[in-house]
């Protein structure tokens, strides 16, 4: 899944990305179309000089000499070719574009060095420029060689000129030229656009991280806050509100509030479990004492016996039910604090075995013991530590069937005891190990209370508890079929803390 800061550094670019691009094409086709206009005004300047220019040379030649043309021996033709008489030729020797002038009989007396160096076929639509009828001034573009850019060209009747004093003539010149590239014009421009855009975007999209990276920061913080508040005990946990009053502050606030309700019924709950099992000791002790009463009352009829036995055993459960509930809601409610005191492990390790022994010899389970040979001294709470034992060894003893073994382990290491209870027993499927330690979850629900499994789900709730409330871990490990291990790791008492 991608993180918000991803998301928008994504969006960020790629909105980047969609805006310098349209502005990159745009300024690109405006750029081209004016550098275009601004070369066809030029050229068309240039042409419109250049053949005014060969007009009024023609014109003031043809006034002092009264002829322009010369015959020029030529070998290899049938006569002497027609061309522009030396002196008057030499004036348009500077032209670099296309230059050509036609007589009034439409021959072509001069052409520019460029012509010559054009195809053949651009000389003859040169020649048919130059005698299309009516005579007159006209400018445009045509193409001069196939698959290049057309030339623009002027087309500049010349009246009162020719090859003798008595008989002026209308010649006709062209000029043609093709708009030449700026140095720095729109390829330069695409060229630049494309080297620096993704410099650009780069840097902008890194900046955009940074920046998402900023302004999430005070979600950041508000997950790593809201992460400590873990159970009941963390529920009176606020969150700071950044100052501001914008989104963030807004949510903090929010959730403060909601923290608040969460708080306040997670309280009344409590209270409620705490004070309900409170209030139902007192008639469940009154109840076992008649039970109990009428039990060893002589006079009870035999056939009575057994059903008062049957409700002693019931009520038996409901106490320790009720017992259970309390101590977790008080521990809630941080009210169960331990009174501690350093004590040899070991000797409630071998008090627990007893019961052990007992109860697996009634469901036909044997129970090993291994203990160490040195005191293992830990600062606990006798009666807590002697409740985690037991809740421990008879889920191990319940849960093995006939014939099974049980383990029961002390060892220290490394400051730590470790205390093992081992089993051999149905073990737990790995998507409920995660479950065991929720209150009130049993691995088969259906099972009745009653049946040859009782229990509502109490025992590892509580033991986690216990363990926890002495700084320890509990863990524990299962494989279906094969049996379960429960650790338990409770910090040892140093030397110094002994004495
Ligand atoms: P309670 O202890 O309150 O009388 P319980 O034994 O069912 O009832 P927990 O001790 O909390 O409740 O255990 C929860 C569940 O975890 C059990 O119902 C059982 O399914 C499973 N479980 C616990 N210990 C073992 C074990 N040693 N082997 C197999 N399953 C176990
Ligand atoms: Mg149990």
């Amino acid at each position: 899944m991608y993180s918000i800061r991803r998301r928008l550094t994504i969006s960020y670019s790629l909105a980047l990305t969609a805006t310098v691009g349209t502005f990159a094409a745009a300024l690109y086709l405006d750029r081209r179309a004016s550098a275009n206009r601004e070369q066809e005004e030029q050229v068309t300047a240039r042409l419109n000089v250049e053949a005014s220019f060969g007009r009024r040379v023609l014109q003031e030649q043809y006034r002092t000499t009264q002829n322009l043309v010369a015959r020029i021996p030529t070998i290899g033709a049938d006569g002497p070719t027609l061309g522009l008489q030396r002196d008057v030729g030499n004036y348009f020797e500077g032209i670099r574009d296309v230059f050509a002038i036609a007589d009034g009989q439409g021959r072509l007396l001069y052409s520019s060095g460029l012509v010559r160096e054009l195809p053949p076929a651009a000389t003859t639509r040169i020649r048919q420029a130059l005698t299309r009828q009516p005579i007159e001034r006209r400018a445009g573009r045509m193409t001069l060689v196939p698959g290049e850019e057309p030339f623009r060209y002027v087309i500049e009747p010349v009246p009162g000129v020719g090859d003798g004093p008595a008989t002026p003539q209308t010649w006709v010149l062209i000029v043609a030229a093709r708009p030449e590239g700026t140095p720095y014009g729109p390829p330069q421009l695409l060229m630049s656009m494309l080297l620096v855009a993704p410099l650009i975007l780069v840097a902008s999209s890194l900046l955009g991280y940074w920046l998402a990276g900023r302004s999430l920061e005070p979600v950041d913080d508000m997950i790593a806050e809201l992460e400590a508040v873990q159970d009941g005990r963390s529920l009176h946990r606020r969150i700071a509100v950044p100052p501001g009053g914008d989104e963030i502050s807004r949510l903090a606030t929010t959730l403060n509030a909601m923290l608040v309700r969460v708080e306040q019924s997670f309280t009344s709950l409590r209270r409620f479990t705490a004070d309900a099992s409170h209030e139902l000791k007192t008639p469940l002790m009154v109840l076992r004492a008649g039970v109990e009463r009428s039990l060893t009352h002589p006079e009870t009829p035999p056939d009575l016996v057994h059903a008062l036995d049957e409700a002693l055993r019931q009520i038996n459960q409901m106490t320790e039910l009720v017992t259970n509930l309390l101590t977790l809601a008080r521990a809630d409610e941080g009210r169960a604090s331990l009174v501690t005191a350093n004590a040899d492990l070991r000797h409630f390790v071998v008090e627990v075995a007893e019961t052990a022994e007992l109860l697996g010899a009634e469901h036909g389970v044997t129970v090993h013991t291994t203990l160490p040979d040195r005191a293992v001294v830990a600062a606990v709470e006798t009666g807590r530590i002697r409740q985690l034992l037991l809740n421990l060894i008879t889920n191990a003893v319940k849960y093995t069937p006939d014939g099974g073994t049980v383990e029961l382990s002390l060892e220290a290491e490394d400051g730590e005891a470790i205390m093992m209870v081992r089993d051999s027993g149905i073990g737990i499927a790995p998507g409920d190990l995660e479950h065991v330690f929720d209150r009130f979850w049993r691995a088969d629900q259906a099972r009745s209370r009653t049946g040859d499994r009782p229990g509502v789900g109490l025992g590892l709730a509580i033991a986690k508890w216990i363990v926890e409330a002495h700084d320890g871990t509990i863990a524990i490990q299962s494989r279906p079929g094969r049996g379960t291990t429960v650790r338990v790791v409770l910090p040892m008492t140093t030397k110094a803390g002994v004495a």
